[in-house]
């Protein structure tokens, strides 16, 4: 059952601010090689349900492999509040630290786990 909520998120210095409608019953834990060191528990909405609320300036763009992820994260604290891909149809996709959001209990997540190591 998907459980659509707009919720607020950010850094943890508060330099990176977004709203977002996501659902929560719908996450995941990566073990490719970026995820598995950031630690993120993701979930994905179109970029249409994604509202960055401060300076795009305050983010840094990481990109490897392929370059077709940026992985953001904000220049002062370092956290990795979310990341802008594109969906295999072509459509511009947010992927969402769910950690980064305010007021979520993690302890009530259960995160489907994606093999993105061996994708
Ligand atoms: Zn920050």
């Amino acid at each position: 059952m998907s459980t659509l909520e707009t919720v607020t998120g950010s850094c943890h210095c508060g330099n990176v601010r977004f709203t977002t409608t996501v659902d929560l019953t719908s996450t995941i834990s990566c073990n490719c090689s970026i995820c598995r060191k950031s630690g993120m528990i993701l979930t994905f909405v179109p970029a249409t349900a994604f509202s960055l609320e401060t300076d795009p300036d305050a983010l840094t763009d990481y990109q490897f492999n392929k370059r077709v992820i940026h992985h953001l994260f904000c220049r002062t604290c370092g956290v990795r509040a979310f990341g802008r891909g594109t969906a295999q149809d072509g459509s511009e996709m947010v992927a969402i630290n769910v950690r980064c959001l305010d007021g979520v209990d993690l302890d009530t997540l259960t995160p489907h786990s994606v093999d993105g190591a061996s994708a």
